[in-house]
């Protein structure tokens, strides 16, 4: 049984070696000659040589077996990797495996964890992967289909208890600890906490225990180190039932207060209270419901990203307690004040031309066209005949200086208005970099800013499969090993409507559509852009954006969790105007 996923996929392989039409396929664009390619743009026009994978191991870049072994334990262990079909990931014959050959699932997975954890997306076990592994966690397990959509408490007034404490420390100094944990949220929410009695029942209870203990083999603790706590959603329906809410710390964690010694029980108790109140992880190192501890902080703060998701969830905190607490937001609520521009009143204000008064505010009614990132990092934004370069260190990204442009006045050619954009990222592949525009049923391609010879063509002979006036488009980028070898091929994700399409430019064709609220559950529509940025996939839609996690479980779904939308003017600072 334990061998049943190896075998699997060595009969892919072999498969491949067979199928000259087999979905993974090499690289083999190289041998497209461009300057006739007009019917297949970025396909290759005949059908690839195919060259078994791993023919010449030695060539490859390769993982011990013990280092896969490892890798697919903990994404399985914390929910990257499915374990339904796949109980283990038995270790071939052989101390080394090249990386082309490694299955697609664990790639996927291992994205998943590096997006996750704010990492950089490898898809390989390189050593800053290897090293987040190792740090403590929070045991919740990721599960690949949304599940914070929604899962909120209906009331701003919960209860809680506190169970029992922990041997090495005073009760007293936990309770405290424990409630300090609570006012981290209270401050920065319009949640209260009510203490109720240890026999009455509570929305939250909160305990410390070892080992099994009844939630489930699979939420046993670990004893020392690792896992440290983990805490259950709120409930879906007006009732709770069993475990909902519930937090449970691990009772053999050397919990500390204070010191820099042991793990802190502040912040690993305000970290489980987040899921408690329907909080996911956090794909921002810093921010405090990032999976991993990374260590006791003296002046442990929320970061914002912390607040937004609390307050994305239940509002801002009440008003009337005094009008400096929004800014007091004591128990140390961090204060990277968010320029949220209140655009109406400025738009009266405002006298100039109505056009570009639409127009400067990013995220009036009119929607953003598209977004496009350049091989030098730059990242730009289309809305109707004008475009901005945005400096994008933090979010909310800011227009810089002297945007809005013309759009003709960067690529001449180009149309107001365009529907998508997307940047090839396959370093291997000859069309890296290029750009590609589209508008109604045509496409630019572009090296920078230079149109290349023969542009505009129409989308159905360059992009065959795909609609007309899509409305977004970006890229998974490829997977490349050491040794040049593509680990896995990009795809071009088209969004129109209700549904994607996936276009595999090695191939020239496109998956059947898919839905994407069947796929990408908790997506809200319609999408009018698509933005990659740093790790992390956005889709924005008018006025609001969704952060999306892509995990890649086969070869043509791709399956993404949706984070709940925000508020456009977090992502982008909307209005440039001075
Ligand atoms: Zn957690
Ligand atoms: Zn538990």
């Amino acid at each position: 049984m334990a061998t049943r996923f190896w075998l699997v996929h060595l009969a892919c392989v072999a498969l491949l070696i067979i199928l000259p039409f087999g979905s993974f396929r090499p690289i083999s664009e190289e041998i497209v000659d461009d300057s006739n390619a007009s019917s297949a743009e970025i396909n290759a026009a005949a059908p690839p040589v195919l060259q078994p994978r791993g023919r010449k191991p030695e060539a490859l870049a390769q993982i011990s077996s013990e280092q896969f072994k490892l890798a697919a334990d903990y994404l399985i262990e914390f929910g990257y990797l499915p374990d339904e079909n796949f109980t283990d990931y038995l270790v071939p014959d052989m101390p080394f495996i090249p990386e082309d050959q490694l299955p697609e699932e664990f790639i996927s997975g291992l994205e998943w964890f590096q997006r996750q954890n704010g990492l950089t997306v490898t898809g390989r076990v390189d050593d800053e992967t290897s090293d987040a592994m190792k740090l403590p966690r929070c045991g919740k397990h990721e599960q690949r289909m949304s599940y914070n959509v929604g899962a909120k408490w209906k009331k701003v007034s919960l209860t809680y208890k506190i169970i029992n404490t922990t041997a090495l420390l005073p009760d007293k100094l936990v309770r405290e600890e424990l409630i300090k944990a609570l006012k981290v949220w209270e401050n920065v929410s319009p949640l209260k906490f009510v203490e109720v009695g240890i026999n009455q029942t509570a929305d939250i209870d909160m305990f410390f225990v070892s080992g099994q203990h009844n939630d489930g083999e699979r939420n046993a603790f670990d004893g020392p180190g690792r896992v440290l706590g983990h805490a259950f959603m709120p409930p879906f329906s007006k009732t709770k039932k069993d475990l909902d809410g519930d937090l449970h710390l691990d009772n053999d964690e050397k919990w500390s207060i204070n010191e820099k010694k042991g793990v802190n029980l502040l912040q690993a108790a305000a970290h489980e209270l987040g899921h408690s109140l329907g909080l996911d992880h956090s794909t921002i190192s810093e921010a405090l419901m990032a999976p991993t501890y990374k260590g006791y902080k003296p002046l442990f703060q929320l970061h914002q990203d912390d607040i937004e998701a609390i307050q994305a969830l239940y509002g801002k905190p009440s008003t009337k307690t005094d009008a400096s607490s929004s800014s007091a937001s004591s128990g140390g609520a961090s204060k990277a004040v968010t320029p949220s521009v209140t655009s109406n009143s400025k738009v009266t204000e405002d006298k100039k031309d109505p056009k570009k008064q639409t127009i400067v505010n990013l995220c009036s009614e009119e929607p953003i066209d598209t977004f496009v990132s350049t091989m030098d990092g730059s990242i730009y934004l289309f809305k109707g005949e004008y475009f901005w370069d945005l400096s994008h260190g933090k979010l909310p990204m800011s227009p810089k200086k002297k945007y809005p442009q013309l759009i003709s006045a960067k690529w001449k050619e180009l149309p107001s208005s365009i529907d998508a954009a997307v940047r090839m990222q396959n370093p291997t592949a000859k069309q890296d970099g290029k750009i590609f525009f589209f508008k109604g049923d045509r496409y630019w391609k572009y090296d920078n800013d230079k149109i290349e010879p023969g542009y505009p063509k129409l989308i159905k002979e360059g992009f065959p499969g795909i609609p007309n006036s899509v409305d977004a488009a970006f890229t998974q980028p490829a997977i490349i090993a050491k040794g040049n070898k593509v680990i896995r091929e990009e795809r071009i994700f088209f969004i129109k409507g209700k549904k994607f399409f996936l276009y595999d430019p090695v191939a020239g064709n496109s998956s059947s559509p898919q839905m994407l609220q069947d796929d990408w559950f908790g997506v809200k529509l319609p999408i009018t852009a698509a933005l990659s940025l740093k790790n992390e996939m956005y889709l924005i839609g008018k006025k609001k954006f969704q952060k999306i996690l892509l995990l890649t479980y086969s070869q043509n779904r791709v399956y993404g969790n949706i984070h709940q939308a925000k508020n456009l003017d977090q992502l982008i600072v909307c209005d440039t105007t001075k």
